[in-house]
């Protein structure tokens, strides 16, 4: 068994981490074991952690009901191709999917990660439209802060100048984008997204969007009737919507999905990331069936999408454990402890030198800096409270497990406070 040191020295020669350089700069703790809402360090130290990995293990780790369902699959398959295959856990999985996303939703892609979600949605937008014959009606059209992945198409939709992205102009796709959305509701900024689709309606196959939730472009909240105004317009132009719930769904906002929030039902809608627990790599896209009949009429009459993993049993199976658990529990009641626990506990931070704003919503708690933190320090400032935090530019945040105590929700926000301190 390689040692801590040992296992470091590998790492930093061979593993390429998440926007990182090669070797990065910073080097990453080995995590050993992690069991409910705390991780172990190799060398003994535990975390509680504030991230979720990435909004994903909303029941914590090592859920003895997601265990469970990942054994029972791997006892009759861990994956079989989905090309003239299918199966039981993916079928489930579907029909749930179906049943508690907005109303008009039938059908679903099932694909490898969040990002694949978002280019299968951004290929059903424009061959959508293709099929119709409209073949000039190949862009998207954004509000500038969102984040949709890191392959090239979701690239093309996230904010150029905000992300890592720009680096890009000229090789990505050109999109449409309007200013970000206020917090608070303008319809001076409704009128401005209606002139630009109008401006480019021949161009725009699709709106695509974070509801509600900002998440990698800024953890930024804004005004859910944007979306009643998105569902209008996009009617009126004739153009499908794309809602981007792959951090938004399964409860982190306090609605089952941000679309809730505002009664609104997309065309087309993302989902990744807290779907499989966290457990496993997933993404789905829905549609409604306009879409569907549209594509499945036109010259190439199929969706040309077909991942090696599509549909996988196991991440299948461990979904819809994840979901029934989800759901078979007061998940709104707990969201809302979240809530009030992150409210109270992040509290202190504002008004602190540096800090720009203090802000929750759901299970989220944000504090902007007026600076891009010093993630050494903040990071450190985290660990040291025993919690881990994974600042980015000027934000320390946490979306914790929904699992997460009261003492431990504490902790938490506490790390929070005492980073924004020190970054
Ligand atoms: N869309 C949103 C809103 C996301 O937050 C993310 C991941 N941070 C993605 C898409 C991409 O998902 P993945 O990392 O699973 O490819």
């Amino acid at each position: 068994m390689p040692t801590e040191h040992d296992l470091t020295a590998l790492d930093r020669e061979h593993v390429w981490h998440p926007y990182a350089p090669m070797p990065a700069t910073q080097p990453p703790l080995v995590v050993s074991s992690a069991s409910g809402v705390r991780l172990t360090l190799a060398d003994g130290r535990e975390l509680i952690d504030g991230m979720s990995s990435w909004w994903a293990a909303i029941h914590g780790y090592r859920h003895p009901a997601l265990d469970a369902a990942v054994r029972d699959q791997l006892g009759r398959m861990s994956h079989v191709m989905f090309g003239g295959l299918t199966h039981e856990p993916a079928i489930r999985l579907a029909k749930t999917l179906v049943d508690i996303t907005p109303g008009p939703l039938r059908h679903v892609f099932l694909c490898d990660s969040g990002s694949v979600a978002v280019e299968v949605a951004v290929k059903m937008c424009l061959q959508y439209h293709r099929s119709l014959g409209r073949t000039g009606k190949r862009r998207m059209l954004t509000w500038r802060g969102g984040y949709h992945g890191d392959t090239f198409h979701p690239m093309s939709v996230t904010d150029p100048d905000g992300g890592m992205h720009s680096l890009w102009r000229g090789v990505l796709p050109e999109q449409v984008f309007v200013p970000m959305p206020p917090v608070e509701y303008d319809p001076g900024y409704v009128d401005l997204v209606g002139a630009t689709l109008r401006e480019h309606r021949d161009e725009i196959a699709g709106i695509i969007v974070e509801p509600v939730v900002q998440g990698a472009g800024g953890m930024r909240f804004h005004s859910p009737r944007y979306l009643q105004d998105l569902r209008e317009l996009a009617d009126e132009h004739d153009v499908l919507l794309v809602f981007d719930e792959i951090a938004t769904g399964f409860g982190r906002t306090g609605a089952l999905f941000a679309a809730d929030l505002a009664g609104v039902a997309p065309d087309v809608m993302c989902v990744g990331k807290a779907m499989t627990g966290g457990y496993l790599s997933m993404g789905a896209t829905l549609c409604v069936p306009r879409v569907a009949e549209g594509i499945s009429r036109g010259e190439t009459p199929v969706l040309a999408h077909g991942p090696t993993f599509m549909g996988n049993p196991l991440a299948s199976a461990v979904a819809n454990a994840s979901i029934d658990l989800l759901l078979a529990g007061d998940w709104a009641a707990n969201v809302r402890r979240i809530e009030a626990g992150l409210r109270a506990g992040l509290e202190p931070a504002r008004g602190r030198p540096g800090v720009r704003e203090v802000r929750v919503l759901g299970a989220i708690g944000v504090v902007q800096l007026d600076h891009d933190v010093d993630m050494a320090a903040a990071t450190a400032a985290a660990v040291g409270h025993g919690v881990w935090l994974r600042p980015f530019r000027d934000l320390i945040y946490t979306m914790p497990p929904y699992v997460t105590g009261d003492t431990d929700l504490e902790s938490i926000c506490a790390a929070v406070v005492a980073a924004a301190e020190v970054a």
